[in-house]
């Protein structure tokens, strides 16, 4: 029996259902969930997952703070304006879309942002929270991936899950969250110092790629009935295709077969991260305002 398609638009929506509801109750209060959205430069990639993310904060009621800048942007120019969204008692969130153009250190971008609006969950602080067990903000994508697990009630409590892929805005984090007390999971992780891959993605009941290698997971990696969590994004060139790429992710299409449940790409992972965005933004609105 061929697998079962995850999704992750259908659960996305549910949790973004949530994120709007919390904001009307923001809203009568006079609060106005607003996330300032930061982009350097013109990647097309980068272009649409900040539109698709402006979006669907504007369908939650929430508001985004739009700010394109350009490639030639210096890194003295960005902290300043970071800074300034620290300040600003109006910005509950900030997101610098990532990648950065070359010139500028990416940690220390992330590093410059309070802690309280990071909503990517990836500032130290954050990542030390999410370690530790203690509140804060979690990343996005493994959040979305452990709330797609938890949505379907796939068993993780003893599963052994193999995360293909560390990190430290996909893999590592969600290792992180799997081996947590109340997730339970036993986790390993793969990268490309794993010696025979395959000899690990066989024995998952839950195999997560995120290497962001076009059908790098092939039918006979998976362990029979095992949910195959697809976060890979590649674009490969396609002539037939309009845009001349198509979207395909990490695990081979003919995957279908072999899984229980496998997330498609796209319309898996990628609406989550979504959702999730929308849920730390509110969250941070709520914080603010107790
Ligand atoms: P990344 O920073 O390039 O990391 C890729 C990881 O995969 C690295 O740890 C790398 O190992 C490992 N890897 C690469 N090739 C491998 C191989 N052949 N065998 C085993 N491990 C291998 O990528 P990322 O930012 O984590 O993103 C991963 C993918 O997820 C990309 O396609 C990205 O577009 C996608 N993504 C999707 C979403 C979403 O919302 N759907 C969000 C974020 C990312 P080493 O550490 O040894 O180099």
């Amino acid at each position: 029996m061929p697998a079962v398609l995850i999704d992750g638009k259908a659960i996305g929506l549910k949790i973004r259902e949530g994120a709007k509801a919390r904001t009307a109750v923001l809203r009568e209060r006079g609060i106005v969930p607003c996330l300032a959205v930061v982009l350097a430069g013109e990647d097309p990639a980068s272009l649409s997952y900040v539109s698709a993310k402006e979006r669907a904060l504007a369908e939650a009621g929430m508001e985004s703070r739009d700010i394109r800048l350009p490639a030639s942007t210096t890194e003295a120019e960005l902290l300043a304006l970071i800074a300034e969204l620290n300040r600003d008692e109006k910005v509950h969130g900030i997101l610098v879309q990532l990648p950065l153009p070359a010139h500028i250190a990416e940690d220390r971008v992330i590093t410059a942002i309070d802690p309280a609006k990071d909503v990517d969950g990836f500032h130290p602080v954050s990542v030390g929270n999410m370690v530790l067990g203690r509140p804060g903000f979690l990343p996005c994508t493994p959040f979305g991936v452990l709330t797609l697990l938890r949505e379907l009630h796939i068993p993780l409590a003893g599963a052994h899950a193999v995360v293909v892929g560390r990190s430290n805005i996909v893999g590592k984090p969600l290792a992180n969250l799997l081996t947590r007390k109340d997730v339970n999971a036993t986790v390993t992780i793969c990268h490309t110092g794993t010696k025979d891959l395959a000899r690990f993605t066989r024995e998952a009941d839950i195999l997560i790629a995120a290497a962001g290698k076009p059908a790098l997971i092939k039918p006979d990696m998976i362990k029979k009935g095992a949910a195959v969590i697809d976060v890979g994004v590649n674009r490969v060139p396609d002539s037939t295709a309009k845009k001349g790429y198509r979207l395909c992710g990490d695990v081979d299409p003919a995957a279908v077969e072999q899984a229980g449940y496998i997330t498609p790409v796209p319309g898996g992972v990628g609406p989550m991260t979504i959702a999730m965005l929308l849920q730390n933004v509110v969250q941070a609105a709520e914080r603010r305002t107790i």
